[in-house]
């Protein structure tokens, strides 16, 4: 058995850092300073709050990474969790058994879906259920005989997981270092939608969409024509890479051009489904578009278990399912539609319901924003964005330039240290800090976390002067 037991206090933090440091590899590991500082252990959490091993208490306005919705610690959620476990731990997915949490799970995702997304692929999380969807576009058109239709494409600072597909779907420049190797003859990225940085001097918003929609329409002529593009990707609102919030009408328009085309449109949803944006999908509800893919995870658990799942359209259904095709769909996990996760995702979604959270972040989602936005009159913040429950601040050198500070300064890393002082976490992603706080949040917790985030960066303030 394990010395290390957080339930009883006493045990050695720093025994827990070192073997931590000596064996356990994490997920966008920075070498030369994780040698040095390893991470801080997290031994308890509590709704929207989490607590360190030292006892210190943060409110969590990250939710975990974008995935605590429905708060951390819930009996109920353990108590159901530990039912499926003892009844049904594990059951083989494959071929012909199923289980009777996926198929209500598969069912109750259909009945929450857009349209005629009515078909459900269980998988370990959000990465895997994009390198799900990258596959089944490639079954599909190949299906059709469309064998010519092979390019993807998606925008540049998307994130879309760190599969060797699903990483290379992405395009976020840091994501993408020289020692890794990426998909790059068959993967495309276009402009982001970021009118804040990229829109040309003068142009109006309309005008900037107009150039990032002829920009996707050059893009499949220079790959030799609609016969040569199978798929398009895009978050409805990035997550990963900044917060951005598309224009107005871009989203319609981009998804506009896929359907002339002939292309599919993947919605990756794994931060916005299940009521960040106070939906249970962003994409027809907030953004009126009916995608053929939508790709989700994290708040389809709250985090409580590993899973994520591809919706896809009838239209892609009947293809696959043609009559005496003799075809089999040879991709799947073991652990696809693992009775606890999916357990887990049917008592997180009716605590959604039964809580009304859908109408929480409808109601306290704008003064979110607008309280964060009074953020701006500091000297450092150059611009606070974001929609209801998925935020985010920037951090400029000179507001006038919007010139960056150096990336040696580390500047929202230094925000989010001081922010974690006052017993607030906030995410630090270069010159930003981001936000998701779990669905439950109500206005004087946003008080807390705009009059604390403005103390951290007044402190950071003060150390650059
Ligand atoms: N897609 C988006 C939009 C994401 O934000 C993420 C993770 O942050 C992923 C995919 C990958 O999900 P996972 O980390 O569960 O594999």
């Amino acid at each position: 058995m394990s010395d290390f037991d957080p339930t009883q206090p006493g045990y050695d933090t720093q025994a827990i850092i070192e073997k931590d440091k000596a064996h356990h590899v994490h997920p966008w590991q920075v070498f030369d300073v994780f040698r040095d500082e390893g991470a801080l252990p997290i031994v308890k959490g509590e709704g929207s709050y989490i607590f360190d091993s030292e006892g210190r208490k943060y409110f969590d306005a990250v939710g975990g990474l974008w995935c605590n919705n429905i708060g951390l610690g819930r009996k109920e959620m353990a108590e159901a969790i530990a039912a499926q476990a003892y009844q049904l731990s594990y059951a083989s997915p494959f071929v012909d058994l199923t289980n009777i949490p996926a198929a209500e799970l598969a069912a109750k995702l259909a009945s929450l879906a857009p349209a005629t997304l009515n078909h459900v692929f269980f998988t370990c999380g959000g990465s895997t259920a994009v390198d799900t969807a990258f596959r089944m576009i490639h079954y599909y058109q190949n299906c059709r005989g469309k064998h010519a239709k092979k390019h993807i494409i998606s925008r540049i600072n998307s994130y879309h997981g760190t599969t060797y597909a699903s990483m290379s779907i992405g395009g976020k420049p840091g994501d993408h270092p020289p020692e890794f190797d990426f998909i790059s003859d068959t993967i495309h990225h276009l402009s982001y939608p970021n009118y804040y940085r990229c829109a040309a001097e003068g142009m109006s918003e309309s005008e900037f969409v107009d150039t990032l929609v002829q920009e996707f329409e050059d893009k499949i002529e220079e790959l030799g024509g609609a016969d040569n593009v199978a798929a398009f990707f895009a978050e409805p609102i990035m997550g990963a890479g900044g917060v951005i919030v598309a224009p107005e009408g871009y989203l319609k328009r981009m998804h506009a051009v896929c359907k002339a085309n002939d292309i599919l449109y993947v919605s990756d949803e794994v931060v916005t489904a299940f009521g960040r944006l106070g939906h249970w999908f962003a994409s027809e509800d907030e953004f009126g578009i009916v995608p053929d893919m939508i790709t989700s995870a994290k708040g389809l658990t709250s985090g409580y278990q590993p899973l994520g799942a591809l919706l896809f359209s009838d239209e892609i259904w009947d293809v696959l399912n043609a009559e005496n095709s003799g075809r089999c769909f040879a991709h799947g996990f073991t652990y696809s539609g693992h009775p606890v996760a999916c357990a887990a995702a049917l008592k997180n979604i009716e605590i959604m319901e039964r809580e009304q959270l859908l109408e929480n972040v409808k109601e306290v989602g704008p003064y979110f924003e607008q309280q964060l936005k009074t953020l701006e009159d500091l000297p450092i913040v150059g611009q606070v964005r974001g929609r209801k429950f998925m935020v985010c601040v920037e951090y400029v050198a000179d507001k006038k330039t919007k010139a960056l500070f150096p990336e040696e300064l580390d500047i929202g890393k230094r925000v989010s240290n001081n922010a974690d002082e006052l017993g607030l976490i906030t995410r630090a992603i270069v010159h930003l800090n981001v936000m998701s706080p779990p669905l439950t949040m109500n206005k004087d917790e946003v008080d807390f976390i705009v009059a604390t985030l403005r103390q951290a960066i007044e402190a950071t303030i003060a150390e650059l002067r």
